[in-house]
């Protein structure tokens, strides 16, 4: 503890984590070669030949794009307007928008998870999220000294435990008078599990429910949804569901360009506010523009310029799709194959459906074991809550094939 550091920061330090993994990762290519080394730990996209993948329409026109536009500050701390519009219009497509929308721009999805937490929630109140999950939620939790609660993200049936989400949700209502819920969907990381609309429906009839009581917030994050083996219309026709949300209910999509844009560093993301009242979203639009003011006052133009460009024009926007939709397919080969040869082999794992990643499941003890055997044969993977996570989106095609089988020998072999 020092002097120098707040009451509120004290002993906030952060793990290793997966950048820890990852470094060792790395050390380990730099002694034995790429090709010896099998690196699944960052949600990154990589191609069949090992490299980042990119999407090339977005940076060439990063590129092209005028200095003057790079430099300069965001039209306004909430975003540029063709930004927030073009958001709009990608994440919710073609969904019916029966509710009244307002958007900010964020510093990543990181900083529209992290403004809706603290922004909807004092300390000592409850923030939701399931039991296996992207560690930063607990962070952002810390962080704003909230109290956590972890809802069973499975039934017994391997499907959405709606039952644990809404026990969790009403549960929090009951002792604080409001919640903030976490389902992150679809492509959900860690385990690669799309909920579908029925599961979607008894959510939101829930949450209605739960809204008699206190006021609901739900976090829908959607880091990786673009990424859904669904193509981009059908993966958001889930968003249905939201036109039935009651006056108590706000959704907070957490967008993120990352992922989706292939541009992790730009820091660009969005949050989108549906709610049933329009006062509702403007009391949310304006605490937020203060929210940001105070944390990084408006985020990098040069990236709301280069995304607004490309939807407003047919042609790169059809290009820029296609050339993702054939990293999609190459996520869905390697999912493919992972899935059917850990079936093949017998090795556990949370019921994949699509995405960056799959998880293997193990109890806690196994879980760190099995880590550092799988290190031994240079295998690098990412401890998760309930398992080991295998980043399916860092790996070429050759080295998924005979991955489960080398999983499941070694869990053997413990
Ligand atoms: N949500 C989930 C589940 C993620 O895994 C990530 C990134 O890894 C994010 C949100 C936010 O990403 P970023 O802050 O890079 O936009």
């Amino acid at each position: 503890m020092s002097q120098f550091t707040s009451k509120h920061s004290q002993g906030k330090y952060l793990s290793d984590g997966v950048f820890g993994v990852a470094k060792e990762a790395r050390e380990r290519k730099a002694e034995l070669g790429n090709d010896k080394v099998i690196d699944s730990t960052l949600g990154v996209f990589f191609t069949e030949n090992e490299e980042l993948g990119t999407l090339a329409t977005f940076f060439e026109k990063y590129n092209e794009l005028d200095s003057l536009k790079k430099a300069k500050y965001a039209e306004a701390i909430i975003g540029n307007k063709k930004y927030l519009d073009a958001v709009e219009n990608w994440v919710l497509d073609d969904v019916k928008r029966d509710f009244y929308v307002r958007s900010v721009a964020t510093a990543g999805g990181t900083g529209a998870l992290s403004n809706t937490m603290w922004n909807h929630l004092d300390a000592g109140q409850a923030i939701v999220f399931p039991d296996i999950a992207w560690g930063s939620y607990k962070v952002m939790a810390r962080e704003y000294s909230l109290e956590t609660m972890e809802y069973e993200l499975f039934d017994e049936n391997d499907t959405f435990n709606v039952k644990s989400f809404l026990d969790n949700c009403r549960e929090a209502v009951d002792k604080h008078g409001k919640v903030v819920a976490i389902i992150n969907d679809p492509c959900h990381n860690p385990t690669g599990y799309t909920m579908n609309d029925v599961e979607w429906k008894e959510v939101i009839e829930g949450l209605n429910k739960i809204g008699e009581k206190g006021a609901v917030i739900l976090i829908n994050d959607i880091a990786y949804m673009d990424f859904s083996f669904k193509g981009l219309k059908e993966s958001r026709q889930y968003m249905k569901a939201f036109n039935n949300i009651s006056d108590n209910v706000m959704v907070i999509i957490a967008f993120s360009m990352s992922k989706s844009f292939t541009s992790y560093g730009f820091r660009v993301g969005a949050q989108i506010a549906l709610a049933k009242k329009e006062e509702t979203v403007e009391e949310f639009k304006k605490i937020t523009e203060f929210s940001c003011r105070s944390r990084w006052s408006n985020i990098p133009n040069g990236g709301m310029e280069i995304f607004s460009d490309i939807m407003n024009d047919a042609d790169l926007l059809k290009k820029s799709n296609e050339e993702r939709a054939e990293f999609v397919d190459m996520l869905a080969t390697r999912g493919n194959i992972f899935r059917s040869e850990a079936k093949e082999c017998g090795l556990p794992i949370y019921p994949y459906k699509e995405g960056f990643f799959v998880t293997v499941r193990l109890d806690k003890e196994k879980t760190l074991d099995l880590q550092e055997a799988l290190k031994k044969k240079n295998i690098f993977t990412v401890a998760v809550g309930g398992g080991i996570r295998i980043a399916l989106c860092g790996l070429t095609q050759k080295k998924v094939k005979g991955l489960a089988f080398t999983i499941k020998e070694t869990l053997d072999e413990l």
